[in-house]
């Protein structure tokens, strides 16, 4: 077995009411810096939604101190080995929402949601006739792995989802639909809305695409490629057997490639895919207009080299 890490990075969700969410957060974030944690949590009337780093011993006193509050007793934490932490800073926000879905009537996971589905009966129902599975991740997220012949809704925010699938799947009511995302979060009010929406047989991958490569039921059997996660990791494994594939390809010459860079142009910093050689060719830009950019980082990076060397 491989070398046990010295941090941990947690995920976690739980929708639960919570009153007065703003005195919450500030204990709460005071809580998190005591302990020494990074990462982002937010907290709203609708529960609590968050990702941090730390040691093994700073998150393991998080989720013992959480645990032992009733509302989040049997609160479910995604953890993974790393090297350091994966967050710069501790921020815990007040929200409406925590995840915004933005619908004009709201979907409570309590009252309307699909039904989960372990790992093991996801892969399995992932196989059967009249099927469709609807990955709820957006376009950035998905272009360097997904579920193998799953739909990819082209999407920018979570929030323009309903509207993608009215425009694109309103023929599909009566098929059984299958929903994922990244931990599950997203998936209880999405498929509380397909429900609302009229599709009539609606599941969830329980636990979502992280606890699908961790499940060893499953060892993350039929997921191609990487899963995109929102710290500075960028990218984490699934697919734990003999499979290997790339999914993606460089934006700029086209080749089979999942390496994710921030666009250098400040004011525009897409993540898109780019090769290492087109990351020196193109200047890491997304399009010309950001490689010609005045505050062009990596142009300021490739300047302030020049110098450097000039000095010596
Ligand atoms: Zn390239
Ligand atoms: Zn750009």
């Amino acid at each position: 077995m491989a070398e046990e890490k010295p941090y941990r990075v947690l995920l976690f969700y739980k929708y639960v009411t919570i009153n007065e969410p703003e005195e919450f957060a500030r204990k709460h974030l005071a809580f998190c810096k005591s302990l020494g944690l990074k990462g982002r949590i937010l907290i709203a009337n609708e529960g609590l939604n968050g990702t941090l780093s730390g040691t093994l011993e700073q998150t393991q006193i998080y989720m013992d101190t959480l645990h032992q509050d009733p509302r989040f007793s049997d609160l479910v934490f995604k953890v993974d080995q790393a090297d350091g932490h994966a967050f710069k800073k501790m921020h815990v926000r007040a929200r409406k929402e925590i995840v915004a879905l933005k619908l004009r009537n709201d979907i409570d996971p309590h009252e309307l949601t699909g039904k989960h589905l372990k790992p093991k009966d996801f892969r399995e129902a992932m196989g059967q006739e009249d099927t469709i599975l609807i990955d709820a991740r957006n376009n950035y997220e998905t272009q360097i792995g997904h579920f193998r012949h799953a739909i990819l809704p082209d999407v920018k925010t979570f929030r323009d989802l309903p509207e993608w699938i009215e425009q694109n799947l309103a023929d599909c009511k009566d098929k059984k639909v299958l929903t994922y995302c990244t931990g599950g979060i997203r998936c209880e009010k999405f498929s509380g809305y397909l429900l609302k929406a009229g599709f009539k047989d609606v599941s969830q991958l329980d636990g979502g695409i992280v606890e699908y490569g961790k499940d060893p039921a499953v060892k993350g059997e039929l997921y191609d490629g990487k899963c995109y996660v929102f710290d500075k990791r960028i990218s984490v494994p699934v697919n734990r057997t003999d499979e290997d594939v790339v999914v993606g390809h460089c934006h700029h010459c086209g080749k089979t490639c999942d390496r994710i860079v921030n666009c250098a142009n400040p004011e525009c910093n897409k993540q898109y895919i780019c090769c290492e050689d087109c990351e020196k060719k193109y200047h890491r830009s997304c399009s010309d207009a950001c490689r010609t950019h005045p505050h062009n980082r990596y142009n300021m990076e490739l300047k302030q080299q020049v110098e450097e060397t000039a000095e010596i």
